[in-house]
Protein backbone atom coordinates (compact mmCIF):
# COMPACT_ATOMS: atom_id res chain seq x y z
CA UNK A 1 0.00 0.00 0.00
CA UNK A 2 1.10 3.97 -0.69
CA UNK A 3 0.12 6.14 2.28
CA UNK A 4 0.00 9.18 -0.09
CA UNK A 5 -3.69 7.42 -1.14
CA UNK A 6 -4.01 5.79 2.60
CA UNK A 7 -6.68 6.64 4.57
CA UNK A 8 -5.04 7.20 7.78
CA UNK A 9 -5.51 10.08 9.48
CA UNK A 10 -2.84 10.58 12.55
CA UNK A 11 -3.12 12.79 15.56
CA UNK A 12 0.00 14.38 16.92
CA UNK A 13 -2.33 15.25 20.19
CA UNK A 14 -3.82 12.60 22.81
CA UNK A 15 -7.71 12.94 22.48
CA UNK A 16 -8.62 14.36 25.76
CA UNK A 17 -11.45 12.16 26.25
CA UNK A 18 -9.84 8.81 25.86
CA UNK A 19 -8.68 7.25 29.25
CA UNK A 20 -7.42 3.56 28.18
CA UNK A 21 -3.95 4.16 26.76
CA UNK A 22 -5.15 1.42 23.38
CA UNK A 23 -8.10 3.70 22.99
CA UNK A 24 -5.40 6.99 22.68
CA UNK A 25 -3.35 4.63 20.24
CA UNK A 26 -6.43 3.39 18.26
CA UNK A 27 -7.56 7.29 17.66
CA UNK A 28 -4.03 8.57 17.01
CA UNK A 29 -2.82 6.01 14.82
CA UNK A 30 -5.75 6.21 12.42
CA UNK A 31 -7.18 2.91 13.29
CA UNK A 32 -10.43 3.35 14.58
CA UNK A 33 -13.17 6.78 14.34
CA UNK A 34 -16.03 6.91 16.84
CA UNK A 35 -19.50 7.54 15.21
CA UNK A 36 -21.65 7.66 18.25
CA UNK A 37 -20.82 6.09 22.29
CA UNK A 38 -19.32 2.76 21.87
CA UNK A 39 -19.79 2.20 18.08
CA UNK A 40 -16.87 2.69 16.00
CA UNK A 41 -15.55 2.95 11.94
CA UNK A 42 -12.69 0.56 11.67
CA UNK A 43 -10.62 2.40 8.84
CA UNK A 44 -8.44 0.64 6.84
CA UNK A 45 -5.10 -0.03 9.37
CA UNK A 46 -7.96 -1.03 11.93
CA UNK A 47 -9.81 -3.01 9.54
CA UNK A 48 -6.45 -4.56 8.82
CA UNK A 49 -5.60 -5.71 12.27
CA UNK A 50 -8.96 -6.83 12.99
CA UNK A 51 -9.08 -9.24 9.96
CA UNK A 52 -5.42 -10.28 11.07
CA UNK A 53 -7.09 -11.40 14.98
CA UNK A 54 -10.01 -12.76 12.57
CA UNK A 55 -8.17 -15.16 10.82
CA UNK A 56 -6.18 -16.36 13.62
CA UNK A 57 -9.19 -17.14 15.28
CA UNK A 58 -10.66 -18.92 12.41
CA UNK A 59 -7.72 -21.01 11.94
CA UNK A 60 -7.67 -22.29 15.42
CA UNK A 61 -11.08 -22.84 15.30
CA UNK A 62 -11.45 -24.66 12.01
CA UNK A 63 -8.57 -26.81 13.02
CA UNK A 64 -10.53 -28.42 15.92
CA UNK A 65 -13.48 -29.21 13.69
CA UNK A 66 -15.66 -25.92 14.49
CA UNK A 67 -17.96 -25.03 11.58
CA UNK A 68 -18.18 -21.74 10.46
CA UNK A 69 -21.73 -20.08 9.76
CA UNK A 70 -23.37 -16.75 9.88
CA UNK A 71 -26.33 -16.26 11.97
CA UNK A 72 -28.52 -13.56 12.04
CA UNK A 73 -28.02 -10.26 14.27
CA UNK A 74 -31.77 -9.71 14.08
CA UNK A 75 -33.77 -12.04 15.55
CA UNK A 76 -37.60 -12.12 16.45
CA UNK A 77 -38.47 -11.79 20.36
CA UNK A 78 -40.97 -15.01 20.42
CA UNK A 79 -36.97 -16.82 19.93
CA UNK A 80 -35.94 -15.30 23.08
CA UNK A 81 -39.53 -15.31 25.01
CA UNK A 82 -38.87 -19.70 24.93
CA UNK A 83 -35.75 -19.47 26.31
CA UNK A 84 -37.33 -16.88 29.19
CA UNK A 85 -34.75 -13.99 28.70
CA UNK A 86 -36.64 -11.52 26.86
CA UNK A 87 -37.93 -10.28 30.17
CA UNK A 88 -33.91 -10.74 32.16
CA UNK A 89 -31.87 -9.65 29.93
CA UNK A 90 -32.51 -6.07 30.41
CA UNK A 91 -31.53 -2.98 29.49
CA UNK A 92 -28.59 -4.29 27.93
CA UNK A 93 -30.84 -5.56 25.03
CA UNK A 94 -31.03 -3.76 22.04
CA UNK A 95 -34.60 -4.32 21.03
CA UNK A 96 -36.85 -3.10 17.60
CA UNK A 97 -39.79 -3.58 16.41
CA UNK A 98 -40.88 -3.90 12.28
CA UNK A 99 -43.48 -2.16 10.06
CA UNK A 100 -45.82 -4.66 11.55
CA UNK A 101 -44.94 -4.23 14.95
CA UNK A 102 -43.46 -7.53 15.42
CA UNK A 103 -40.94 -6.91 18.26
CA UNK A 104 -37.24 -8.04 17.99
CA UNK A 105 -33.96 -7.91 19.47
CA UNK A 106 -30.39 -7.29 18.45
CA UNK A 107 -28.11 -10.48 18.67
CA UNK A 108 -26.15 -10.01 22.20
CA UNK A 109 -25.19 -13.28 22.04
CA UNK A 110 -26.67 -16.36 19.80
CA UNK A 111 -27.66 -19.34 22.05
CA UNK A 112 -31.41 -18.66 20.95
CA UNK A 113 -31.12 -18.99 17.40
CA UNK A 114 -28.53 -21.76 17.38
CA UNK A 115 -30.06 -23.64 19.56
CA UNK A 116 -33.21 -23.43 17.29
CA UNK A 117 -31.09 -24.29 14.53
CA UNK A 118 -29.86 -27.60 15.78
CA UNK A 119 -33.52 -28.32 17.37
CA UNK A 120 -34.73 -28.02 13.31
CA UNK A 121 -32.03 -29.74 11.50
CA UNK A 122 -30.54 -32.40 13.87
CA UNK A 123 -32.42 -35.10 15.23
CA UNK A 124 -30.49 -38.34 15.98
CA UNK A 125 -27.17 -38.44 18.10
CA UNK A 126 -25.14 -39.60 15.32
CA UNK A 127 -25.06 -36.13 14.04
CA UNK A 128 -23.36 -34.75 17.01
CA UNK A 129 -20.67 -33.97 18.77
CA UNK A 130 -21.11 -30.79 16.57
CA UNK A 131 -19.82 -27.56 16.95
CA UNK A 132 -20.31 -24.11 15.38
CA UNK A 133 -19.24 -20.76 15.27
CA UNK A 134 -19.40 -17.52 14.13
CA UNK A 135 -17.32 -14.18 13.95
CA UNK A 136 -19.66 -11.47 13.77
CA UNK A 137 -20.97 -7.70 14.95
CA UNK A 138 -22.67 -8.33 18.23
CA UNK A 139 -24.96 -5.45 20.20
CA UNK A 140 -24.90 -4.90 23.64
CA UNK A 141 -26.30 -1.29 24.90
CA UNK A 142 -23.86 -1.00 27.76
CA UNK A 143 -24.26 0.70 30.37
CA UNK A 144 -20.66 2.06 30.38
CA UNK A 145 -19.52 2.15 27.15
CA UNK A 146 -15.88 2.88 27.49
CA UNK A 147 -12.22 2.32 26.61
CA UNK A 148 -12.80 2.27 22.90
CA UNK A 149 -13.02 -1.34 21.64
CA UNK A 150 -12.81 -2.93 25.02
CA UNK A 151 -16.37 -1.62 25.82
CA UNK A 152 -18.11 -1.02 22.90
CA UNK A 153 -22.01 -1.26 22.17
CA UNK A 154 -21.47 -2.61 18.84
CA UNK A 155 -18.65 -4.94 18.62
CA UNK A 156 -17.26 -7.95 17.00
CA UNK A 157 -17.26 -11.41 18.34
CA UNK A 158 -16.31 -14.66 17.49
CA UNK A 159 -18.73 -17.23 19.62
CA UNK A 160 -18.79 -20.72 19.21
CA UNK A 161 -21.67 -23.21 20.17
CA UNK A 162 -21.37 -26.88 20.95
CA UNK A 163 -23.67 -29.96 21.04
CA UNK A 164 -22.90 -33.37 22.71
CA UNK A 165 -25.27 -36.06 23.69
CA UNK A 166 -23.79 -36.23 27.12
CA UNK A 167 -21.28 -34.25 29.52
CA UNK A 168 -18.13 -36.80 28.90
CA UNK A 169 -18.76 -35.70 25.42
CA UNK A 170 -18.65 -31.75 26.83
CA UNK A 171 -16.28 -32.09 28.83
CA UNK A 172 -13.84 -33.31 25.73
CA UNK A 173 -15.38 -30.40 23.74
CA UNK A 174 -14.21 -27.86 25.86
CA UNK A 175 -11.42 -28.86 26.72
CA UNK A 176 -10.15 -28.78 22.62
CA UNK A 177 -11.71 -25.73 22.77
CA UNK A 178 -10.13 -24.89 26.04
CA UNK A 179 -6.50 -24.97 24.13
CA UNK A 180 -7.62 -24.03 21.34
CA UNK A 181 -8.18 -20.78 22.96
CA UNK A 182 -4.55 -20.42 24.72
CA UNK A 183 -3.30 -21.30 21.35
CA UNK A 184 -5.14 -17.96 19.65
CA UNK A 185 -4.32 -15.46 22.74
CA UNK A 186 -0.68 -16.78 22.52
CA UNK A 187 -0.12 -16.31 18.41
CA UNK A 188 -1.86 -13.07 19.51
CA UNK A 189 1.35 -12.16 21.74
CA UNK A 190 -0.84 -11.64 24.73
CA UNK A 191 0.32 -11.90 28.48
CA UNK A 192 -3.05 -13.81 29.62
CA UNK A 193 -4.07 -15.84 32.47
CA UNK A 194 -7.09 -18.48 32.21
CA UNK A 195 -9.03 -18.05 34.93
CA UNK A 196 -12.19 -20.29 36.74
CA UNK A 197 -14.94 -18.21 36.66
CA UNK A 198 -18.19 -18.18 38.03
CA UNK A 199 -21.24 -19.09 36.34
CA UNK A 200 -23.17 -16.11 36.96
CA UNK A 201 -25.32 -14.74 34.44
CA UNK A 202 -25.06 -16.64 31.08
CA UNK A 203 -26.75 -19.57 34.01
CA UNK A 204 -25.28 -22.74 33.35
CA UNK A 205 -24.87 -25.81 35.46
CA UNK A 206 -21.06 -26.42 34.89
CA UNK A 207 -17.60 -25.21 34.54
CA UNK A 208 -16.18 -22.14 33.05
CA UNK A 209 -13.24 -20.42 32.73
CA UNK A 210 -12.13 -16.47 31.13
CA UNK A 211 -9.02 -15.89 29.97
CA UNK A 212 -7.95 -12.32 31.47
CA UNK A 213 -5.43 -10.17 29.52
CA UNK A 214 -3.22 -8.67 32.39
CA UNK A 215 -3.52 -5.15 32.08
CA UNK A 216 -4.05 -2.16 34.33
CA UNK A 217 -7.04 -0.75 32.80
CA UNK A 218 -8.72 -4.25 32.92
CA UNK A 219 -12.13 -3.73 34.82
CA UNK A 220 -12.04 -7.55 36.02
CA UNK A 221 -9.93 -9.17 38.78
CA UNK A 222 -7.54 -11.94 38.55
CA UNK A 223 -6.21 -13.87 41.74
CA UNK A 224 -3.33 -15.91 40.62
CA UNK A 225 -1.88 -18.32 42.98
CA UNK A 226 2.36 -18.18 43.21
CA UNK A 227 3.17 -21.65 44.06
CA UNK A 228 0.43 -24.00 41.88
CA UNK A 229 -1.01 -23.08 38.60
CA UNK A 230 -4.69 -21.96 40.70
CA UNK A 231 -6.11 -18.35 38.87
CA UNK A 232 -9.53 -17.42 39.27
CA UNK A 233 -11.69 -14.26 38.64
CA UNK A 234 -12.09 -12.61 42.21
CA UNK A 235 -15.68 -13.63 42.57
CA UNK A 236 -14.97 -16.99 42.14
CA UNK A 237 -11.80 -16.70 44.41
CA UNK A 238 -14.07 -14.82 46.74
CA UNK A 239 -16.67 -17.95 46.70
CA UNK A 240 -14.26 -20.49 47.15
CA UNK A 241 -12.67 -18.68 50.50
CA UNK A 242 -16.41 -18.46 51.91
CA UNK A 243 -17.01 -21.96 50.79
CA UNK A 244 -13.75 -23.15 52.50
CA UNK A 245 -14.78 -20.61 55.73
CA UNK A 246 -18.34 -21.83 56.07
CA UNK A 247 -17.46 -25.90 55.93
CA UNK A 248 -14.54 -24.82 58.52
CA UNK A 249 -17.35 -23.09 60.63
CA UNK A 250 -19.88 -26.07 60.06
CA UNK A 251 -17.69 -28.21 62.02
CA UNK A 252 -18.00 -26.84 65.36
CA UNK A 253 -20.57 -24.71 66.88
CA UNK A 254 -20.09 -21.17 65.69
CA UNK A 255 -21.17 -18.96 68.00
CA UNK A 256 -22.50 -15.80 66.61
CA UNK A 257 -21.37 -12.68 65.89
CA UNK A 258 -21.14 -10.03 68.37
CA UNK A 259 -20.56 -6.44 69.46
CA UNK A 260 -17.90 -5.89 71.87
CA UNK A 261 -16.51 -2.71 73.91
CA UNK A 262 -12.98 -2.50 73.58
CA UNK A 263 -12.47 0.90 74.75
CA UNK A 264 -8.99 -0.17 76.03
CA UNK A 265 -7.60 -1.29 72.63
CA UNK A 266 -5.81 1.24 71.31
CA UNK A 267 -2.78 -0.57 69.13
CA UNK A 268 -1.88 -3.45 67.19
CA UNK A 269 0.99 -4.10 70.19
CA UNK A 270 -2.27 -3.88 72.56
CA UNK A 271 -4.26 -6.44 70.49
CA UNK A 272 -1.05 -8.97 69.80
CA UNK A 273 -0.90 -9.38 73.47
CA UNK A 274 -4.64 -9.65 73.66
CA UNK A 275 -4.90 -12.92 71.13
CA UNK A 276 -1.28 -13.96 71.27
CA UNK A 277 1.22 -14.20 68.24
CA UNK A 278 -1.81 -15.35 66.12
CA UNK A 279 -2.96 -11.89 65.87
CA UNK A 280 -0.64 -10.39 62.99
CA UNK A 281 -1.68 -13.91 60.89
CA UNK A 282 -5.52 -12.86 61.46
CA UNK A 283 -4.98 -9.58 60.16
CA UNK A 284 -5.68 -10.37 56.40
CA UNK A 285 -6.08 -8.10 53.20
CA UNK A 286 -9.39 -5.79 52.78
CA UNK A 287 -10.25 -5.37 49.43
CA UNK A 288 -11.88 -2.18 48.48
CA UNK A 289 -13.61 -2.12 45.55
CA UNK A 290 -15.24 0.22 43.76
CA UNK A 291 -17.47 -0.18 40.37
CA UNK A 292 -16.27 -3.24 40.08
CA UNK A 293 -12.50 -2.57 40.18
CA UNK A 294 -10.00 -2.84 43.22
CA UNK A 295 -9.23 0.81 44.43
CA UNK A 296 -7.01 -0.17 48.04
CA UNK A 297 -5.70 -2.99 49.32
CA UNK A 298 -5.74 -2.18 53.39
CA UNK A 299 -2.95 -4.80 54.73
CA UNK A 300 -2.79 -5.03 58.42
CA UNK A 301 -3.14 -1.84 61.13
CA UNK A 302 -0.67 0.39 62.14
CA UNK A 303 0.69 0.32 65.90
CA UNK A 304 -0.90 4.06 65.60
CA UNK A 305 -4.05 5.33 66.72
CA UNK A 306 -6.09 6.30 63.78
CA UNK A 307 -3.17 4.91 61.27
CA UNK A 308 -3.30 2.07 58.64
CA UNK A 309 -0.56 0.62 56.30
CA UNK A 310 -2.23 1.11 53.10
CA UNK A 311 -1.05 -0.91 50.13
CA UNK A 312 -2.08 0.45 47.22
CA UNK A 313 -3.67 -1.73 44.54
CA UNK A 314 -1.27 -3.32 42.48
CA UNK A 315 1.93 -1.52 44.77
CA UNK A 316 2.49 -5.56 46.12
CA UNK A 317 5.54 -4.62 47.76
CA UNK A 318 5.51 -1.40 49.27
CA UNK A 319 3.31 -0.84 52.29
CA UNK A 320 2.49 2.86 52.95
CA UNK A 321 1.49 4.13 55.98
CA UNK A 322 -1.68 6.07 55.49
CA UNK A 323 -4.04 7.91 57.87
CA UNK A 324 -7.64 7.62 57.52
CA UNK A 325 -7.57 10.48 54.65
CA UNK A 326 -5.05 8.75 52.97
CA UNK A 327 -7.52 5.91 52.50
CA UNK A 328 -10.17 7.95 51.54
CA UNK A 329 -8.03 9.30 48.81
CA UNK A 330 -6.83 6.08 47.51
CA UNK A 331 -10.04 5.19 47.59
CA UNK A 332 -11.75 7.80 46.25
CA UNK A 333 -14.55 8.15 47.98
CA UNK A 334 -15.53 7.68 51.94
CA UNK A 335 -15.72 4.24 53.01
CA UNK A 336 -17.01 3.04 56.65
CA UNK A 337 -13.56 2.14 57.51
CA UNK A 338 -12.78 5.88 56.84
CA UNK A 339 -15.10 7.15 59.81
CA UNK A 340 -13.93 6.62 63.43
CA UNK A 341 -11.19 4.36 62.93
CA UNK A 342 -10.71 3.24 66.40
CA UNK A 343 -8.16 1.10 66.30
CA UNK A 344 -7.26 0.87 62.83
CA UNK A 345 -7.41 -2.54 62.23
CA UNK A 346 -9.76 -2.57 59.26
CA UNK A 347 -10.33 -7.01 59.28
CA UNK A 348 -8.40 -9.15 61.94
CA UNK A 349 -9.98 -12.18 60.36
CA UNK A 350 -10.87 -14.83 57.64
CA UNK A 351 -10.72 -17.98 56.70
CA UNK A 352 -7.57 -19.04 58.65
CA UNK A 353 -8.86 -17.48 61.68
CA UNK A 354 -12.19 -19.33 61.04
CA UNK A 355 -10.65 -22.15 62.30
CA UNK A 356 -9.98 -19.92 66.17
CA UNK A 357 -12.97 -19.64 68.14
CA UNK A 358 -11.74 -15.50 68.13
CA UNK A 359 -12.63 -14.05 65.12
CA UNK A 360 -12.38 -10.29 65.18
CA UNK A 361 -13.22 -7.75 62.79
CA UNK A 362 -13.16 -3.55 63.08
CA UNK A 363 -16.70 -2.37 63.77
CA UNK A 364 -15.76 0.81 61.93
CA UNK A 365 -16.93 2.29 65.30
CA UNK A 366 -14.33 3.98 68.17
CA UNK A 367 -14.05 1.97 70.84
CA UNK A 368 -15.94 -1.14 69.06
CA UNK A 369 -14.94 -4.29 67.65
CA UNK A 370 -16.50 -7.49 66.44
CA UNK A 371 -15.44 -10.95 67.80
CA UNK A 372 -16.47 -14.52 66.88
CA UNK A 373 -16.61 -13.31 63.51
CA UNK A 374 -17.29 -15.78 60.35
CA UNK A 375 -16.79 -14.82 56.99
CA UNK A 376 -18.89 -16.53 54.77
CA UNK A 377 -21.27 -16.22 57.64
CA UNK A 378 -20.67 -12.77 58.67
CA UNK A 379 -18.98 -10.93 56.35
CA UNK A 380 -18.38 -12.20 52.90
CA UNK A 381 -21.13 -10.29 50.94
CA UNK A 382 -20.99 -7.12 53.20
CA UNK A 383 -21.86 -4.15 50.39
CA UNK A 384 -21.82 -0.18 51.77
CA UNK A 385 -23.06 1.85 49.05
CA UNK A 386 -20.57 1.13 45.67
CA UNK A 387 -18.32 0.04 47.92
CA UNK A 388 -17.97 -3.67 48.28
CA UNK A 389 -15.74 -5.43 50.83
CA UNK A 390 -13.83 -8.47 49.15
CA UNK A 391 -12.12 -10.75 52.15
CA UNK A 392 -9.58 -12.88 50.61
CA UNK A 393 -7.93 -15.08 52.36
CA UNK A 394 -4.30 -14.70 51.18
CA UNK A 395 -3.56 -17.99 50.78
CA UNK A 396 -4.42 -20.40 47.79
CA UNK A 397 -7.48 -22.49 48.87
CA UNK A 398 -5.78 -25.42 46.57
CA UNK A 399 -1.91 -25.32 47.77
CA UNK A 400 -2.28 -22.02 50.62
CA UNK A 401 0.55 -20.41 49.21
CA UNK A 402 0.67 -16.61 48.73
CA UNK A 403 -1.79 -15.19 46.11
CA UNK A 404 -1.30 -12.62 43.81
CA UNK A 405 -4.10 -9.73 42.33
CA UNK A 406 -4.21 -8.64 39.01
CA UNK A 407 -6.49 -6.70 36.82
CA UNK A 408 -7.36 -8.46 33.98
CA UNK A 409 -9.83 -7.79 30.80
CA UNK A 410 -11.84 -10.89 29.71
CA UNK A 411 -10.97 -11.48 26.42
CA UNK A 412 -12.44 -14.92 26.26
CA UNK A 413 -14.94 -17.01 27.85
CA UNK A 414 -15.59 -20.86 27.98
CA UNK A 415 -18.38 -22.02 29.27
CA UNK A 416 -20.84 -25.12 30.21
CA UNK A 417 -24.13 -24.80 29.74
CA UNK A 418 -25.58 -28.07 29.98
CA UNK A 419 -29.19 -28.14 29.16
CA UNK A 420 -30.27 -24.52 29.83
CA UNK A 421 -31.10 -23.54 26.49
CA UNK A 422 -31.70 -27.23 24.90
CA UNK A 423 -34.19 -28.07 27.55
CA UNK A 424 -36.50 -24.59 26.91
CA UNK A 425 -36.36 -24.48 23.31
CA UNK A 426 -36.61 -28.22 22.97
CA UNK A 427 -33.62 -29.68 21.09
CA UNK A 428 -33.86 -33.44 21.33
CA UNK A 429 -31.87 -35.92 20.03
CA UNK A 430 -32.64 -39.38 19.71
CA UNK A 431 -30.14 -41.40 21.77
CA UNK A 432 -28.86 -45.34 20.97
CA UNK A 433 -31.87 -46.84 22.54
CA UNK A 434 -34.05 -44.77 20.98
CA UNK A 435 -35.15 -41.99 23.27
CA UNK A 436 -34.78 -38.62 23.14
CA UNK A 437 -32.35 -36.78 24.96
CA UNK A 438 -31.63 -32.42 25.77
CA UNK A 439 -28.35 -32.10 23.99
CA UNK A 440 -25.98 -30.88 26.13
CA UNK A 441 -24.38 -27.38 25.27
CA UNK A 442 -21.48 -25.03 25.43
CA UNK A 443 -20.68 -21.81 24.50
CA UNK A 444 -17.51 -19.98 23.92
CA UNK A 445 -16.73 -16.30 23.06
CA UNK A 446 -14.09 -14.38 22.22
CA UNK A 447 -14.64 -10.49 22.21
CA UNK A 448 -12.73 -10.08 18.86
CA UNK A 449 -12.54 -6.67 18.23
CA UNK A 450 -12.02 -6.22 22.32
CA UNK A 451 -8.37 -8.73 22.02
CA UNK A 452 -7.27 -5.86 19.37
CA UNK A 453 -7.55 -3.37 22.05
CA UNK A 454 -5.89 -5.76 24.94
CA UNK A 455 -3.14 -6.26 22.49
CA UNK A 456 -2.30 -2.54 22.23
CA UNK A 457 -2.36 -2.13 26.13
CA UNK A 458 0.16 -4.56 26.36
CA UNK A 459 2.15 -3.74 23.43
CA UNK A 460 3.31 -0.11 23.43
CA UNK A 461 5.87 2.34 23.91
CA UNK A 462 6.42 6.20 24.26
CA UNK A 463 6.13 6.71 21.07
CA UNK A 464 3.18 4.49 19.67
CA UNK A 465 2.09 1.08 18.66
CA UNK A 466 4.65 -1.54 18.98
CA UNK A 467 2.67 -4.55 16.86
CA UNK A 468 3.46 -7.88 17.69
CA UNK A 469 3.61 -9.47 14.31
CA UNK A 470 0.78 -11.57 13.95
CA UNK A 471 -1.71 -9.21 14.27
CA UNK A 472 0.45 -6.27 12.52
CA UNK A 473 -1.69 -4.32 9.83
CA UNK A 474 1.69 -4.25 7.58
CA UNK A 475 4.94 -6.51 8.36
CA UNK A 476 7.19 -3.76 6.79
CA UNK A 477 7.10 0.04 6.61
CA UNK A 478 9.55 1.67 3.68
CA UNK A 479 10.56 5.39 4.34
CA UNK A 480 12.41 7.26 1.74
CA UNK A 481 13.81 10.24 3.61
CA UNK A 482 13.08 12.12 0.25
CA UNK A 483 10.83 10.60 -2.20
CA UNK A 484 11.78 13.54 -4.58
CA UNK A 485 15.67 12.00 -4.09
CA UNK A 486 15.59 10.09 -7.61
CA UNK A 487 17.73 7.22 -6.11
CA UNK A 488 15.92 7.10 -2.68
CA UNK A 489 12.58 7.08 -4.84
CA UNK A 490 13.57 4.42 -6.94
CA UNK A 491 15.07 1.80 -4.71
CA UNK A 492 12.23 3.11 -2.03
CA UNK A 493 10.04 1.44 -5.17
CA UNK A 494 12.18 -1.77 -5.54
CA UNK A 495 12.19 -2.46 -1.95
CA UNK A 496 8.32 -2.37 -2.54
CA UNK A 497 8.33 -4.10 -5.19
CA UNK A 498 10.56 -7.35 -4.36
CA UNK A 499 8.94 -7.37 -1.00
CA UNK A 500 5.59 -7.67 -2.11
CA UNK A 501 5.78 -10.17 -4.57
CA UNK A 502 7.91 -11.90 -1.55
CA UNK A 503 4.60 -12.06 0.48
CA UNK A 504 6.02 -9.56 2.68
CA UNK A 505 2.88 -6.72 3.19
CA UNK A 506 4.71 -3.71 2.76
CA UNK A 507 3.30 0.34 3.57
CA UNK A 508 5.61 2.82 1.60
CA UNK A 509 5.87 6.38 2.68
CA UNK A 510 5.69 7.76 -0.42
CA UNK A 511 4.39 11.03 1.24
CA UNK A 512 6.09 14.61 0.52
CA UNK A 513 6.26 14.85 3.90
CA UNK A 514 9.58 16.23 6.48
CA UNK A 515 11.22 13.31 7.40
CA UNK A 516 10.21 13.85 11.30
CA UNK A 517 6.47 13.45 9.97
CA UNK A 518 7.14 10.36 8.49
CA UNK A 519 9.42 9.13 11.50
CA UNK A 520 7.00 9.73 13.94
CA UNK A 521 4.00 8.42 11.99
CA UNK A 522 5.75 5.54 11.54
CA UNK A 523 6.41 4.93 15.26
CA UNK A 524 3.11 5.84 15.88
CA UNK A 525 1.50 2.72 13.85
CA UNK A 526 3.73 0.69 14.91
CA UNK A 527 4.62 -1.56 12.21
CA UNK A 528 7.29 -4.61 13.12
CA UNK A 529 10.15 -3.87 10.45
CA UNK A 530 10.94 -0.24 9.25
CA UNK A 531 13.60 0.53 6.33
CA UNK A 532 14.71 3.63 5.71
CA UNK A 533 16.06 4.39 2.35
CA UNK A 534 17.92 7.61 2.49
CA UNK A 535 21.29 9.38 1.66
CA UNK A 536 23.25 5.68 0.81
CA UNK A 537 20.70 5.10 -1.65
CA UNK A 538 22.70 5.42 -4.36
CA UNK A 539 25.16 2.71 -2.56
CA UNK A 540 22.38 0.52 -2.22
CA UNK A 541 22.84 0.60 1.21
CA UNK A 542 19.59 1.23 3.86
CA UNK A 543 18.46 1.27 7.56
CA UNK A 544 17.02 -1.35 9.00
CA UNK A 545 15.63 -1.16 12.22
CA UNK A 546 13.28 -3.53 14.30
CA UNK A 547 10.40 -1.33 15.73
CA UNK A 548 11.64 -2.44 19.25
CA UNK A 549 15.34 -1.94 18.76
CA UNK A 550 17.07 0.65 20.09
CA UNK A 551 19.02 1.15 16.70
CA UNK A 552 19.50 1.42 12.93
CA UNK A 553 21.48 -0.73 11.21
CA UNK A 554 22.89 0.03 8.25
CA UNK A 555 22.61 -3.18 6.11
CA UNK A 556 23.17 -3.60 2.25
CA UNK A 557 19.41 -3.86 0.31
CA UNK A 558 19.84 -7.93 -0.52
CA UNK A 559 20.82 -8.26 3.10
CA UNK A 560 17.42 -5.81 4.71
CA UNK A 561 15.10 -8.33 2.46
CA UNK A 562 16.94 -11.14 4.00
CA UNK A 563 16.11 -9.94 7.35
CA UNK A 564 12.57 -9.00 6.43
CA UNK A 565 11.55 -12.46 5.65
P1 LIG B 1 -17.88 -8.27 30.37
O1 LIG B 1 -17.78 -9.01 31.67
O2 LIG B 1 -16.64 -7.56 30.00
O3 LIG B 1 -19.11 -7.41 30.28
P2 LIG B 1 -19.24 -10.50 29.31
O4 LIG B 1 -18.88 -11.51 30.34
O5 LIG B 1 -20.54 -9.81 29.41
O6 LIG B 1 -18.06 -9.38 29.24
P3 LIG B 1 -19.55 -12.59 27.35
O7 LIG B 1 -21.01 -12.62 27.32
O8 LIG B 1 -18.80 -13.64 28.08
O9 LIG B 1 -19.08 -11.12 27.85
O10 LIG B 1 -19.07 -12.47 25.83
C1 LIG B 1 -17.92 -13.12 25.29
C2 LIG B 1 -16.78 -12.15 25.04
O11 LIG B 1 -17.20 -11.00 24.30
C3 LIG B 1 -16.19 -11.57 26.30
O12 LIG B 1 -15.29 -12.47 26.89
C4 LIG B 1 -15.51 -10.32 25.78
O13 LIG B 1 -14.22 -10.62 25.29
C5 LIG B 1 -16.40 -9.89 24.64
N1 LIG B 1 -17.25 -8.75 25.01
C6 LIG B 1 -18.31 -8.76 25.84
N2 LIG B 1 -18.87 -7.56 25.93
C7 LIG B 1 -18.14 -6.74 25.13
C8 LIG B 1 -18.23 -5.37 24.79
N3 LIG B 1 -19.19 -4.59 25.28
N4 LIG B 1 -17.32 -4.86 23.92
C9 LIG B 1 -16.35 -5.64 23.41
N5 LIG B 1 -16.21 -6.95 23.69
C10 LIG B 1 -17.10 -7.50 24.54
MG1 LIG C 1 -21.04 -7.91 29.96
MG1 LIG D 1 -17.76 -11.05 32.19
MG1 LIG E 1 -18.15 -13.45 30.10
Amino acid sequence: MRQQNLLMPTLREVPSDAEAVSHRLMLRAGLIRPLAAGVYTYLPLGRRALRKAEAIVREEMDRIGAQEVLLPAMQPAELWRESGRYGVYGPELVRLRDRHDREFALGPTHEEVVTALVRDEISSYRKLPLTVYQIQTKFRDERRPRYGLLRGREFLMKDAYSFDTDWEGLDATYRVMYEAYHRIFTRCGLNYRAVEADAGAIGGEGETHEFMALAEIGEDTVVACSGCDYAANLEKAEAAVSQQAQAGADEGAAPPLERWHTPDIRTIAQLTELLGPEASRLMKTLLYVADGKPVAVMVRGADEVNEVKVQRYLGAEQLELADAETVQTVTGAPVGFAGPVGLSVPLLVDREAAALSEGIAGANERDYHYRHVRPGRDFALAHTGDFREVRLGDRCVRCGEPLTLYRGIEVGHVFKLGTKYSTALGARVAGVSGTEKDVIMGCYGIGVSRLLSAVLEQHHDEQGIVWPLSLAPYHAHILPVSITDNAQRELAEELYNRLQSLGVEALLDDREERPGVKFKDADLIGLPVRLVVGKRAGERVVEYKERQAPEAESLAVEEAIRRVL
